[in-house]
């Protein structure tokens, strides 16, 4: 197995993980992995969200955590500093001066909301009864480009997560992928391989192998992510997102570094 950074993992900052960074540190260790990346959910923006993201008032915590373990393993991993954000229209600015706080290596966005409803959500499926599903895609992609629009962000974190509990469009939405891999070309996006998707009703990665090519196709840059809750699930199933980025025609990734790619490394 080449060697691997993982850049999508969570602390109990967020209020849904568990286990102490140092323990996601030392799992990527022993994985064998070369870079790791702390991605904890960024403040929601629009005010607390207890049990989903940290509070603005716990970031410098947040930063100071993530300092420490970067420090005390310096010499055995190198250790990246990035939050995963979500992509709210309408609160750009609020984002982007959140974001210009501390000097992060990159930032993932991630669309987790369509509107006010959090499609992602076990405690918000009851949404899947009552929207057409093709729709439900449709706008997940619009909301996928506008966030790439925005510029706020380095990498777009799990680029089909809307297949999350299995609900599949009965349109070929081919097309709508398409536009949005063009975008993201042309905004400078990187997507990322989730392993997340593999834990999830739907058992498959994010993106799918299909929807990967046509990000291949297009150009845009790959990155890593187990998106790990639990210290071991850090780089799980690596091996399978490989297999997966190489079926897809990539050849290599990418690492961040001041909010810039940093490595371009062969697979
Ligand atoms: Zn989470
Ligand atoms: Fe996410
Ligand atoms: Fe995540
Ligand atoms: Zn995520």
């Amino acid at each position: 197995m080449p060697v691997i950074s993982d850049y999508h993992m969570h602390t109990p900052l967020c209020g849904h993980a568990e286990g102490e960074p140092f323990e996601y540190v030392e799992q990527a260790i022993k994985t064998g992995l070369a870079e790791m990346g702390f991605s904890d959910h960024a403040p929601f923006i629009k005010g607390p969200l207890p049990g989903v993201t940290m509070t603005r008032e716990e970031l410098p915590l947040y930063i100071q955590l993530i300092e420490d373990v970067q420090k005390r393993y310096k010499d055995k991993i190198t250790v990246k500093i990035s939050l995963e954000a979500d992509f709210l229209a309408g609160y750009e600015n609020k984002i982007s001066q959140m974001l210009k706080e501390y000097p992060f290596d990159y930032v993932i966005g991630s669309v987790h909301f369509i509107g006010e409803w959090a499609f992602d959500d076990p405690a918000a499926r009851v949404g899947w009864d009552q929207n057409d599903v093709n729709r439900v895609y449709r706008e997940y992609y619009r909301l996928l480009r506008e966030s790439a629009y925005s510029r706020l962000f380095d990498i777009i974190g799990h680029c089909d997560l809307v297949k999350k509990f299995g609900h599949r469009p009965t349109e070929d939405l081919t097309e709508e992928v398409r536009k949005t891999a063009d975008v993201f070309k042309k905004t400078g996006m990187t997507i990322e391989i989730n392993t997340s998707g593999l834990r999830k009703p739907v058992k498959e990665m994010y993106p799918s192998l299909e929807n990967l090519k046509i990000y291949r196709v297009a150009g845009v840059p790959l990155t890593f992510g187990s998106d790990a809750h639990l210290p071991g699930d850090v780089g799980k199933n690596f091996d399978k997102a490989i297999a997966l980025a190489k079926n897809a025609g990539y050849t290599e990734y990418v690492t961040f570094k001041n909010r810039k790619i940093e490595k371009i490394i062969k697979l």
